[in-house]
């Protein structure tokens, strides 16, 4: 069967690293199985989710180069969940129950004081007719709770191993609220049930879900997917990611200039056995995606070795992958440019300093002016190449008897007023010979 996976955000915020996981590694075991992957927007809370918000995660997954096959709305769906609840109630999963919060409080704070699990006494199982309707005159509405199996369900995870869960244990899930809104539990399979999910990937945070929700699928008569429950990011801390946090936001790390490429990567090899080391391409960590890899500890998500991964990612893209947004930059040095700065950049916009650097204006700082004298005399007509510094700097050396850092520093400062930079002999040609011979004049060029 073709696989077909699924990442289901709630349009409630911005998603940020921890959801990226989720969406990483069910776009790569989509992509290495030729299955598909669909955007699921589950927006059931009017009040929480919007628009905005969903163009936000529409947005992230774009930029981060994680496509989807198709977007599905949890609320264009309410007809089908509504299929769904006539059906269990027809089967008898479904009851009416009337406690109110308080109640159910009272009730869970007595069985914790005689030593006993706060599983839900199935209290309204065993009102009759008329007890419901008296209830039901006075004003009360009832929730709506899936009454469960009492047996063993298991389950092999694909991170976890084999699952055993004891829904005898378990309270029976609450589906449908008493004003008639839909919990999360419900929705989610019918879903699944319709758009022929394969396998759910899903943080670890949902383990206790999976269990009732594999009796809905059974009650429904379906057969449930293949579940796989991996770990959560923590913060470098080890405190849990919010969703307020702008610094681990996919927008704020955008905005930081951060690569998509860099967060993909170290996000995709964060809790594996995998050093953290830049890839090519999606395509090549989709290859090397293996659940097997995943480890069931919590990982950590350190926005400082990201920021060095995203250096070496910058190091390694060739000048294709980055033509687009120099020029947006107003960057215009081409290739030559690139593979002059490209070793010297944290973030990309670090490269449109190098570029004032090389086309200015740009006021030399002028340390021995002597030395810069000499070197405007010997600049050797262009075109100029690769070899042209060193020519300089030998025929200047020769001149002035000055060496190693007296003699390359004047030169530097001179040419490019900094300490530090990409390697002269790339520069230079980039430079030319009208704004080197002003700069090493002392003038502004
Ligand atoms: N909307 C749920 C979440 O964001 C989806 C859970 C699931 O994948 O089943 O946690």
């Amino acid at each position: 069967m073709a696989v077909t996976v699924r990442f289901a955000p709630s349009p409630t915020g911005r998603i940020h690293a921890g959801n990226i996981r989720t969406a990483l590694i069910n776009w790569m075991f989509a992509h290495a199985k030729h299955g598909r992957l669909i955007l699921r927007l589950d927006d059931t809370d009017a009040e929480r989710s919007t628009e905005e918000f969903a163009a936000g995660i529409r947005e992230d997954l774009a930029w981060l180069g994680l496509d989807w096959a198709e977007q599905v709305r949890q609320s264009d769906r309410f007809a089908r969940y509504d299929a769904a609840v006539e059906k269990l109630k027809a089967g008898g999963r479904l009851y009416p129950a009337y406690e109110t919060p308080e109640e159910l409080e009272l009730k869970r704070k007595r069985q914790l004081a005689r030593g006993r699990p706060p599983v839900y006494d199935r209290a309204a199982l065993k009102l009759n007719e008329e007890e419901r309707t008296r209830l039901e005159a006075k004003g009360c509405k009832p929730h709506w709770r899936f009454k469960l199996e009492s047996r063993d369900v298991v389950w092999d995870d694909l991170v976890r191993g084999r699952q055993h869960v004891d829904a005898a244990s378990l309270s029976d899930p609450v589906l449908v609220r008493a004003d008639g809104t839909y919990l999360y539990t419900l929705p989610s399979v019918v879903d699944d049930i319709d758009l022929g999910i394969t396998h759910v990937i899903r943080g670890e945070d949902h383990v206790v879900n999976t269990a009732p929700q594999i009796q809905l699928f059974e009650a429904l008569s379906a057969t449930a997917p293949a579940f796989g429950h991996h770990s959560l990011l923590v913060g470098a801390e080890g405190q849990a990611l919010s969703k307020r946090d702008r610094s681990l936001s996919i927008e704020g790390l955008r905005e930081e200039g951060i690569e998509a490429l860099a967060v993909t990567t170290y996000v995709a090899t964060l809790g594996t056995s995998d050093p953290v080391a830049p890839h090519a391409n999606l395509d090549e960590l989709a290859r090397g995606f293996d659940f097997g890899k995943l480890s069931r500890a919590p990982a950590r998500f350190d926005p400082h070795e990201l920021r060095l991964l995203n250096a070496k990612v910058l190091h390694m893209l060739p000048f294709s992958a980055v033509a687009g947004r120099l020029s947006a930059m107003g960057v215009s040095g081409g290739e030559a440019f690139w593979h002059a700065v490209q070793s010297n950049l944290s973030v990309l916009a670090d490269a449109a300093a190098w570029w004032r650097v090389v086309n200015g204006p740009l006021k030399p700082v002028i340390t021995d002016a002597s030395i810069c004298d000499q070197a405007v005399v010997l600049l050797p007509p262009e075109p100029w190449d690769e070899q042209t510094w060193e020519r300089l700097a030998a025929a200047v050396k020769q001149a002035t008897g000055a060496k190693g850092k007296a003699l390359f520093q004047p030169l530097r400062l001179a040419l490019t007023a900094r300490e530090h930079g990409p390697e002269l002999k790339h520069l230079l040609p980039l430079i030319g010979k009208a704004r080197a011979t002003a700069r090493l004049e002392g003038k502004t060029a």
